[in-house]
């Protein structure tokens, strides 16, 4: 058996080091041939070195120009930067998946890029599908390219589906841990910091996607990337909150037989599920003993508290180019958050008065979406600064 080919869009974040986790571990099938990280020049390079990787993105320029002069890549090393170095590795000769990564929307044109190459895709970044899932999932069908999921909740539902077919599934019920703020009141969720945010109970994930699901958010955007990766209508995707995120999440089929996809918090298992496709190995985290003791527990979600994921489903529902604006106004909204321009709650509030000052459409092409994302992104920057004043 030959190995694959692995290019890494965002190696050097938390998906990156699981990526990296699986692909060591599994050496004789996989081989990573590209890699891109945002600005760090170091980590980038020693992943460079110890996977004997040749093609190189650093989406910063300063960065790339730094790491040109740094002398830590080999020299016979191509050094890309900016969008056409992400897209680069998209189509490189040598891969045959693409593992996408990055923080936000960055990975939409590497992703479009990819699908034309006849790349396989790895997805992580949902935020590409809740902005062009409709454009994203077209051309993949027009290609007889494969999406398969990196998130957890829809890996699960990949392997709980197995193959069947829509009019056999009655729901999918995606899982969410809740986050650190589950039990909280609103009164306590008022004066919540960023500090407080960054933390998740179970899982270690970068810092947006950590902020994302405090608020629920994560957990919206996820209702919308089930719709496209499933081709699922939104009243058939449901959500429950499940603490101990041990189930990643459930196909209900229609006659009452529900199927559930079991594993510790690890990202390891869904990457190494998607990366050796549809081949089992040995895993490289250890999996559930059930000779400890172990109790699951299921609530329904309080859309009053989280209102970000009630946001996320009304924007789903309403379709057009809604979800964009939802993540657009979210991205704007947690960047500000972070940086204490806006109180914890203010999160939602933003995302909610974006949504109303925007009109909804259907889109027909992908400009149109993109449009959107700079207009929404507008709106809510005009709102924080308005708040500000
Ligand atoms: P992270 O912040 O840990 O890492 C992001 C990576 O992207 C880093 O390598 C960074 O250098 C790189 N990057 C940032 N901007 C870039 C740019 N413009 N060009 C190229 N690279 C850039 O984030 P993460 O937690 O690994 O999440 C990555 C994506 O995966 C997100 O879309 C997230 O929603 C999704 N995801 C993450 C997890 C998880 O467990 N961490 C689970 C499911 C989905
Ligand atoms: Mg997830």
């Amino acid at each position: 058996m030959g190995r694959r080919g692995v290019v890494l869009l965002g190696a050097t974040g938390s998906i990156g080091h699981n990526s990296l986790r699986v692909i060591r571990a599994n050496s004789d099938r996989l081989k990573l041939v590209g890699i891109a990280g945002g600005s760090r020049v170091e980590p980038l390079a020693a992943i460079a070195r110890e996977f004997g990787v040749k093609h190189v993105t650093l989406f910063d320029q300063n960065a790339c120009h730094d790491a040109k002069k740094s002398g830590l890549f080999d020299p016979d090393v191509a050094l890309g930067t900016g969008i056409e170095g992400l897209n680069h590795l998209a189509t490189l000769p040598e891969a045959d998946v693409v593992v996408v990564a990055v923080v936000g929307t960055m990975g939409l044109h590497p992703t479009l890029a990819a699908i034309e190459a006849d790349k396989e895709i790895a997805l992580a970044s949902k935020e590409v599908l809740v902005l062009a899932g409709k454009f994203v999932m077209a051309a993949a069908k027009a290609k007889g390219v494969q999406v398969l999921p990196v998130d957890s909740e829809h890996n699960a539902i990949f392997q709980c589906l197995n193959g069947a077919p829509n009019h056999e599934v009655a729901r999918i019920i995606l899982t969410a841990s809740g986050g650190p703020f589950r039990n909280h009141t609103l009164e306590q969720m008022a004066g919540i910091t960023p500090e407080e945010a960054v933390k998740h109970p179970n899982w270690s994930m970068g810092t947006k996607i950590t902020v994302d699901s405090s608020t629920m958010a994560n957990k919206g955007l996820e209702l919308i990337e089930a719709r496209w990766l499933f081709g699922m209508e939104p009243n058939r995707i449901r959500v429950v909150v499940h603490p101990q995120s041990i189930i990643h999440s459930m196909v209900e089929y229609v006659d009452g037989s529900i199927l559930a996809q079991l594993s510790p918090p690890s990202m390891t298992f869904a990457i190494q599920h998607v990366l050796l496709y549809p081949e089992r190995r040995a895993g490289v985290d250890q999996t559930l003993n059930f000779e400890d003791s172990m109790n699951l527990e299921f609530n329904p979600p309080d859309l009053l508290r989280f209102p970000c994921l009630r946001l996320a489903r009304e924007a789903m529902q309403a379709a057009g180019v809604a979800p964009a604006v939802f993540n657009a106004a979210n991205e704007v909204a947690v960047d500000a958050f972070l940086k204490k321009r806006i109180s914890y709650l203010g999160i939602g509030d933003l995302i909610d008065h974006t949504l109303q000052k925007s009109d909804n459409f259907e889109p027909t092409n992908l400009e149109e979406v993109l449009d959107i994302d700079r207009s929404a992104r507008r709106i809510s920057n005009d709102l924080i600064t308005e708040h500000e004043s």
